[in-house]
């Protein structure tokens, strides 16, 4: 049976309420703590427009890829965060395109497409993984963004682990059991060490044919330092805990090929090195989301190489002051892509708005609060920079627990999080191994069939394999 496909439907106008009406688009750290500073605010109505229905606190994705904390606790829903804020509401969706002139926003869910119009526009759309132009790799290398892709990474590793106690052959067990990182930074720091923690203590009497010691992990960087922001003596000093923990880290080695059984490296001396290797992560780059074009091509605005939009002092877009693009998405210098800067940002073009409506005097340019960065390395051990102060080791360790436990949203899941955070640190369990072949396909298949299949699906119809043509449904 051939499912009919509804596809494009009809729009679905949101009427405009008579207060002042902002539309914030993105849930992450911009788009939520906007949408949170005009709470009680009694001149502002709020729509939230997100493509996930949660808010996703990412610093903690790599603890969900490698079985520490389950997806809930890192993404409560943002309905249940905003449900008290009167003048917000949620509205889940694909932002498709914005209409400056006309002053709008389109956007989807499934195969349901609206149209909600604005006074002003707040854009939190984040960035998504860069290949560096070659797209391809991420089949095989699956970047660390999102939840579906750190539930996709979780398959991935067990996974390796599973298929290499069944492997006779040695050299494809050696090749299941090495695993290699992409990218230096905190994200790769921290998956190479989880990884190489899992095999060190976590499996290490769980399989009977194989050691999971055995297994390798390999962490590598084009750039020859290992954790670049923080400068050379933090970094030196992850660098050497990464491989007294057993992680071989190879840095001025970039990447020039991925394929399905292992990656090609390009050497400082200009010499290419393969590694044979079933499960890459790739942690290297950054790419604004689409939407920055989307608005680049509208306004004229300028974009840097990595395709964020280079806003004014105020955040707004140059010549469109009812238009802010805030976090990830926005190119501000001296602003990190942190979440410190998408939530200043996201606060600063909310107060912006809210003195415009009441006639007040605007905050005026944004100036960024530098609160400090860190990074764990392994249990117990984490790298801080915080203003002048350096922490390395244990009481880096001990901030960086703090620092996280305070900033993730919700008391449940900072409660449920302490008690993972208990069984993982002092006793070496891990609570959230579960992996499905839904988890582990689940990216590849709806890139082969189309989104626009979601939404048949979810009014019920039957999809026969054998009638479903690649990208029919889009
Ligand atoms: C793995 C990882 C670890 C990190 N660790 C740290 C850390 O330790 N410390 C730190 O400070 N920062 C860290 N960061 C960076 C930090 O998470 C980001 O700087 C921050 O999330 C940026 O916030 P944002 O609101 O701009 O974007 P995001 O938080 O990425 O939010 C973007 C939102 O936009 C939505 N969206 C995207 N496109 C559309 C569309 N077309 N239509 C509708 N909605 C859309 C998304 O669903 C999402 O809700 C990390 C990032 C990653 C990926």
């Amino acid at each position: 049976m051939r499912v009919h496909v509804p596809f494009p439907a009809q729009e679905l106008i949101l009427s405009k309420t008579s207060r002042h009406h902002v539309v914030v688009i993105g849930s992450g750290f911009g788009g939520l703590f906007a949408t949170k500073a005009f709470a009680g605010d009694r001149d502002v109505a709020v729509s939230l427009i997100a493509k996930t229905g949660h808010h996703l606190f990412q610093p903690l994705l790599y603890q969900v890829a490698t079985g520490i904390l389950s997806e809930g606790e890192i993404a409560p829903p943002t309905r249940e965060i905003l449900r008290r804020q009167r003048n917000a509401r949620v509205l889940q969706g694909l932002v498709a395109d914005i209409d400056l002139e006309n002053k709008t926003v389109t956007a989807r869910f499934h195969d349901k497409q609206y149209v909600v119009s604005y006074d002003s526009l707040i854009v939190a759309a984040g960035a998504g993984q860069s290949y560096f132009g070659n797209d391809q790799f991420a089949t095989f290398a699956p970047g660390m963004k999102s939840i579906d892709d750190a539930l996709e990474l979780r398959s991935r590793i067990f996974g390796a682990f599973e298929l290499a106690e069944l492997e006779e052959d040695l050299e494809n067990r050696r090749r299941l059991l090495t695993f290699v990182v992409v990218g230096a930074g905190p994200t790769g720091v921290e998956m190479a060490g989880q990884i190489r923690e899992l095999a060190n203590t976590t499996l290490s009497n769980e399989f009977r044919r194989i050691d999971s010691r055995d297994a390798r992990v390999i962490l590598l960087d084009a750039a020859p330092v290992v954790l670049g922001a923080f400068g050379d003596r933090l970094g030196g000093k992850a660098k050497r805990e990464l491989e007294r923990m057993g992680v071989e880290v190879r840095l001025d080695a970039m990447v020039t090929d991925v394929d399905d059984t292992g990656l090609v490296v390009k050497l400082k001396d200009g010499t290419t090195q393969r590694i044979e290797s079933a499960c890459k992560v790739w942690a290297a780059g950054v790419q604004a989301n689409e939407l920055g074009a989307v608005i680049a091509n509208a306004t004229g605005a300028e974009l840097d190489r990595a395709g964020r939009v280079k806003v004014q002092p105020d955040l707004t877009v140059p010549g469109h002051p009812d238009v802010f693009v805030v976090g990830d998405l926005a190119f501000v210098d001296g602003v990190p892509g942190m979440a410190q800067g998408a939530i200043q940002g996201g606060e600063h073009a909310a107060a912006t708005i809210m003195a415009r409506v009441r006639g007040e005097e605007t905050p005026g340019a944004f100036r960024y609060q530098d609160k400090g960065s860190m990074a764990t390395i392994s249990k117990f051990k984490a790298i801080a920079s915080v203003g002048r102060l350096r922490l390395t080791g244990f009481p880096a360790w001990v901030l960086w627990l703090v620092v996280h436990l305070v900033a993730m949203v919700g008391f449940k899941a900072r409660l449920t999080t302490l008690l993972r955070w208990f069984i993982t640190f002092v006793g070496n369990g891990r609570s959230e191994r579960v992996t499905t072949n839904q988890q582990l396909i689940g990216r590849l298949a709806l890139k082969e069939l189309g989104q626009g299949i979601t939404g048949p699906l979810l009014r019920g119809a039957h999809i026969e394999p054998d009638s479903v043509t690649p990208r029919k449904y889009d």
